[in-house]
């Protein structure tokens, strides 16, 4: 059962489309239970009906058509009780309806289960059969876990669009993530898929087959020759009978096999990894239902086989995607590397399978001021490429294939949002100052857009955060003092002589650097940031040298040391800084002691802020790790994204209390994470007294228009009535309604 139950979901995600899907999915699940029906109801949330959506066994003219009511029969039964219904003779049962055309009247049998994503009913699968009879526990099981296993891949489906009037199905679908940079994207979706994967390979047509066939022959006999190889280095070791199977690998690999059927593939018009992709699973079905075991096992030798070639036709056609004007970037996990590869003035929004808001690739996303979409996990990348796609940043939703009149809709609010930029453009020299008086000042986060020029059309006054270890991770090797002394020197002449806050290397966690692997059970809670540098002296030294000498004659440099947790790690770290600029004084008479900080993003330092307030010369509070770790929320993980959240009670009270602390030594607070740019967030910090708020340069005039708009005391209220709320719900829901009524609502919703 366990063997049947992986191929019908393995087929059911194969599928081309939503609807296909549907279509496999009843045919698979009545033959594998040998029933007489299979059907699929799924909920029209916006109709608050149920629509027949797929059957196989009854009839299929009405799919589509047929609604029912919310609490209407057994399918409205099983959806208001969330639970399973197992009838030897359904008709008999008091909730029993006869369904206009569905001819299930005749049925007795009856097992219906819920289908359930993420605590949110989807709809009820049901199987039928004509005799009557109970359905055993392990069909009932069965039916169970599958409904649980393909419940993520049926939140793509729809159901809205099946329109009461017509049969019609449509492929346009609607897939939900999370918002992670604002701004809405009109473009073409360009899936970057893990390499390797069969599944994941998308359809695409051909223009030059005999180019195609040629990569195609050049990869299989790649890979011919590493079985080849394969064989020798096995000739002595493996006795003759296993040696055989790499003879069978070749077999399969010729011409007159599989090799031969995916030229011909090719030669219809496929490419070859698509062609490749349907002739493989085509074969591993064929073998996996097999009755003889060691047949059917076969079915892993070509799967292998289907992996070696993919990965060989892959890393030949690395280095030609061809990124068209308003990419839209899609991949089940992104990476900054990924995103770094697209042209930028071509690079329209990213979406990422996995990952939440809060993600380097999100934050690098912000950086360069277009839309993200973290953890939309039901997107199928193979039905995605290739298509119109349309990205809600706001909302966190992707359109694809969207209907003329979404389109036409969402074309206005881009150009809206447009209009918006250029009118902000206006702030860049007007103060961030509250209508009483109360002046902010506005930095930006540099080093994640190369384009060094934003910051200053943006108007901002300082850097709040440099972080360092970017240059570091985009490189093979470490970057030696000299090429550190060159890439700072340029950053702070660039600003100077305003205030750039440089960070020490903070690597670790969800930013590994290549060339210095760290292998742990939790990344975020080991050897991260200050960890690393104190543990390792010579990369910390080495970078501390390059800051300092790069500081010589413009002396706008403040440091800042990451992920501290206990005043010794403060300690060690100044000692070390004291240590360099004695030695490089000697040599530099001119040069000078910058000014020491701490971040803020470890619960413990919030506590003991009063104590590092007594050594530090500044502050600044990153608030994506304080909320990580005070939420104990992984801030990569897009399975508890819907926890992670900013304006969480608790993550508010600890700012506050922070802050507080600082102010009372004497010491400037900044924040520098995310929340610095989220315009509901930047009112409850204006209300604490920040000193200084430091966000991406397309941020900071979104940031500057909020605190013109509003006076200390207004702040200072919303943040009295924020403190007595006990969810961040509430909270968000509060300071929406306060940034509408203030006039600001194009900050939080696409349009002006
Ligand atoms: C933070 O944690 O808020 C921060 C600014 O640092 P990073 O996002 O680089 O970890
Ligand atoms: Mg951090």
């Amino acid at each position: 059962m366990l063997k049947t139950l992986r191929r019908i979901v393995e087929e059911v995600y194969a599928a081309k489309s939503s609807n296909n899907a549907l279509d496999i999915l009843v045919e698979r699940i009545r033959a594998a239970m040998d029933t007489e029906a299979c059907s699929v109801f799924l909920l029209d949330h916006r109709r608050g009906q149920y629509v027949l959506m797929a059957t196989d066994g009854l009839n299929k003219d009405v799919v589509g058509k047929l609604r029912i009511g919310l609490n209407q029969g057994l399918t409205g039964l099983i959806g208001a009780r969330e639970e399973p219904l197992n009838l030897d003779n359904a008709p008999e049962h008091p909730n029993f309806y006869a369904a206009p055309g569905l001819n299930e009247e005749t049925l007795k049998a009856f097992l219906g289960v819920p289908i359930i994503y993420r605590r949110r009913l989807l709809g009820v699968l049901a199987v039928h059969q004509g005799k009557e009879r109970h359905f055993n526990e392990e069909e009932e099981a069965f039916l169970v876990t599958l409904s649980t296993q393909l419940a993520p891949i049926l939140t793509r489906v729809d159901v809205s669009a099946m329109s009461p009037a017509s049969s019609r199905r449509t492929d346009e679908a609607t897939y939900q993530g999370v918002g992670s940079s604002t701004g809405v994207a009109i473009g073409t979706a360009v899936v970057v898929y893990p390499q390797a994967d069969l599944s994941a390979v998308p359809d695409r047509e051909v223009e030059d087959i005999d180019v195609e066939l040629a990569e195609f022959e050049t990869a299989i006999e790649a890979v011919r020759n590493d079985v080849r190889m394969m064989r020798e280095r096995f000739a002595t070791s493996l006795p003759p009978a296993e040696q055989i199977l790499f003879d069978a690998y070749l077999g399969i690999l010729d011409s007159n096999s599989l090799g031969g059927e995916i030229s011909e593939k090719i030669r219809e018009g496929h490419w070859a990894q698509g062609a490749l992709r349907d002739v493989i699973q085509q074969r591993v079905r064929q073998f996996e239902d097999m009755e003889d075991e060691y047949l059917s096992e076969r079915a892993t030798d070509i799967k292998e086989l289907g992996q070696r070639i993919l990965a060989r036709l892959q890393s030949g056609q690395n280095n030609k995607t061809d990124y068209p004007p308003e990419t839209i970037l899609i991949g089940e996990d992104l990476t900054a590397a990924e995103l770094a590869d697209v042209p930028q003035e071509r690079l329209a929004a990213v979406v990422s399978l996995q990952g939440s808001a809060n993600a380097h690739v999100a934050i690098l996303a912000k950086a360069l001021g277009i839309p993200a979409v973290m953890g939309a996990g039901e997107i199928s990348l193979g039905e995605i490429d290739t298509k119109p796609v349309i990205v809600d940043g706001y909302y966190g939703q992707i359109y694809v294939d969207p209907p003329e009149s979404l389109r036409k809709e969402f074309v206005y609010l881009a150009k809206e949002e447009r209009e918006l930029d250029a009118s902000l453009e206006q702030l860049q020299n007007q103060p961030a100052e509250t209508m009483d008086g109360f002046r902010m000042q506005m930095w930006v986060n540099a080093g994640l857009d190369s384009d060094a020029s934003k910051p200053f059309k943006a108007g901002a006054e300082g850097v709040g955060l440099y972080r360092t270890e970017v240059p570091f991770m985009m490189r093979e090797r470490f970057p030696t003092e000299q090429e550190q002394v060159t890439l700072y020197r340029q950053l702070l002449k660039a600003f100077a002589p305003h205030p750039v806050t440089m960070r020490t290397l903070d690597i670790g966690g969800d930013k590994p650097l290549s060339y210095f692997p760290v292998e742990e059970d939790n990344p975020f809670l080991g050897w991260r940031g200050i960890r690393i540098t104190l543990d390792q002296p010579e990369i910390f030294i080495t970078q501390l040298r390059a800051m300092l000498r790069a500081n010589l004659g413009l002396n706008n440099l403040r440091i800042m040391f990451p992920m501290i947790s206990n005043v010794g790690e403060f300690d060690d770290a100044l000692t070390l800084v004291q240590q360099v600029y004695s030695e490089l004084k000697e040599e530099y008479p001119e040069l000078v002691m910058p000014k020491i900080g701490v971040m803020i993003e470890v619960p413990s330092a919030v506590y003991q802020a009063r104590e590092l307030a007594r050594r530090a010369d500044f502050f600044s509070i990153g608030s994506n790790d304080l909320a990580q770790y005070l939420l104990a929320v992984d801030r990569t993980n897009s399975k508890v994204a819907n926890l992670y959240d900013t304006l969480h009670p608790a993550v508010l009270m600890a700012i506050r209390q922070a802050v507080k602390a600082c102010h009372r030594a004497g010491k400037p607070v900044s924040v520098c994470g995310e929340m610095a740019g989220d315009p509901l967030a930047a009112v409850l910090l204006l209300a604490m007294e920040v000193d200084s708020l430091s966000s991406s340069a397309a941020n900071l005039p979104r940031i500057k228009w909020v605190i013109r708009r509003f006076s200390l005391d207004q702040a200072k209220q919303l943040l009295r009535d924020t403190a007595a709320m006990e969810s961040p719900i509430e909270i968000r829901a509060h300071l929406e309604l306060a940034l509408e009524r203030a006039g600001l609502g194009g900050l939080i919703r696409a349009g002006k």
